[in-house]
């Protein structure tokens, strides 16, 4: 069945069959997993996941009403498959399924909202097992970055202060109908709470947002100009951090350490 592209959900549906295999292998589902999709558009990745784990209880939420229309037709007989209408972005992920508490989130993802979406996913952190997107390459080597590389900055902090962030591999254009502009690659992220819970705790999640937010609109600053607002030198002496150094040289931990320290002040 031909299906319209919508430009504006950003549908880009995957079609070749040796990456469609291997994003299955590396998502590598486990009985009395509760899974929810993201987009899954016409079910390039959810017909063989249903195919090969037909057990699983499998949600999938999607904004495109015709796209729900022929993915419900073709999975007729999974009955442990529900399709919603959703947006993503608008959606309490805690609701869906209240009794689970071992969500794993899949989805190749519209691009344009999978930064919103990351962000709006950490309210729901402590439900989630695990999350494999294809994101934009691009996007995806920032959310992993470490300290000192280019690519290192807000999104990498935000992203790693919740989750260990992994790039699996990459996939080109070519996989994709229509094919998109940019190459894309497929990102584990699982709960830092399981790993380190008690040393990435963060008191005051808006405070840590504003710092991390600031520190790095001034990339180049040092932080003891970026961070001026938030720490005097006095501060940074108690802290034990290096004034001179810029927001791209701080660990993961050195942003928590600030945040928790401000919010210990304000009290
Ligand atoms: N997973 C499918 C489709 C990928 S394209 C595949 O790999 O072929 C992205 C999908 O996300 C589209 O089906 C699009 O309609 C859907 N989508 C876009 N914005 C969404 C939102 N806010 N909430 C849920 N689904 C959305």
């Amino acid at each position: 069945m031909s299906h319209p592209v919508r430009k504006r959900f950003g549908q880009h549906f995957l079609h070749d069959a040796h990456v469609i295999q291997r994003i299955a292998e590396a998502i590598d589902l486990k009985h009395n997993d509760h899974v929810i999709e993201i987009g899954p558009g016409l079910g390039a990745l959810t017909l063989p996941l249903l195919e090969r784990y037909p057990y699983q209880q499998y949600l999938a939420l999607e904004i495109d009403r015709d796209a729900i229309k022929s993915l419900s037709n073709a999975t007729q007989k999974h009955t442990d498959f529900f399709i919603q209408e959703a947006d993503a972005l608008r959606t309490d992920f805690a609701a869906l399924l209240p009794e689970a508490e071992n969500i794993r989130l899949i989805g190749n993802l519209p691009y344009n909202i999978s930064t919103p979406l990351i962000f709006h996913l950490i309210n729901f952190k402590h439900r989630i097992i695990d999350m494999h997107f294809m994101l934009q390459k691009e996007v995806v080597d920032r959310m992993v970055a470490m300290p000192g590389s280019k690519t290192y900055g807000r999104l990498s902090v935000m992203v790693q202060a919740h989750w260990n962030a992994e790039k699996l591999f990459e996939v080109g254009p070519g996989a994709f109908k229509p094919p998109p502009k940019v190459d894309s690659a497929i990102i584990c992220l699982t709960p830092k709470s399981i790993s380190h819970a008690n040393e990435y705790h963060i008191k005051d999640p808006a405070i840590f947002a504003d710092v991390v937010r600031q520190a790095f609109s001034q990339r180049r600053k040092t932080i003891r100009n970026s961070l001026k607002s938030f720490l005097s030198p006095e501060n940074f002496d108690q802290l034990g951090l290096d004034p001179q150094l810029r927001a791209e040289r701080l660990s993961v931990l050195d942003f928590i350490s600030i945040s928790n320290y401000l919010s210990s002040k304000n009290q």
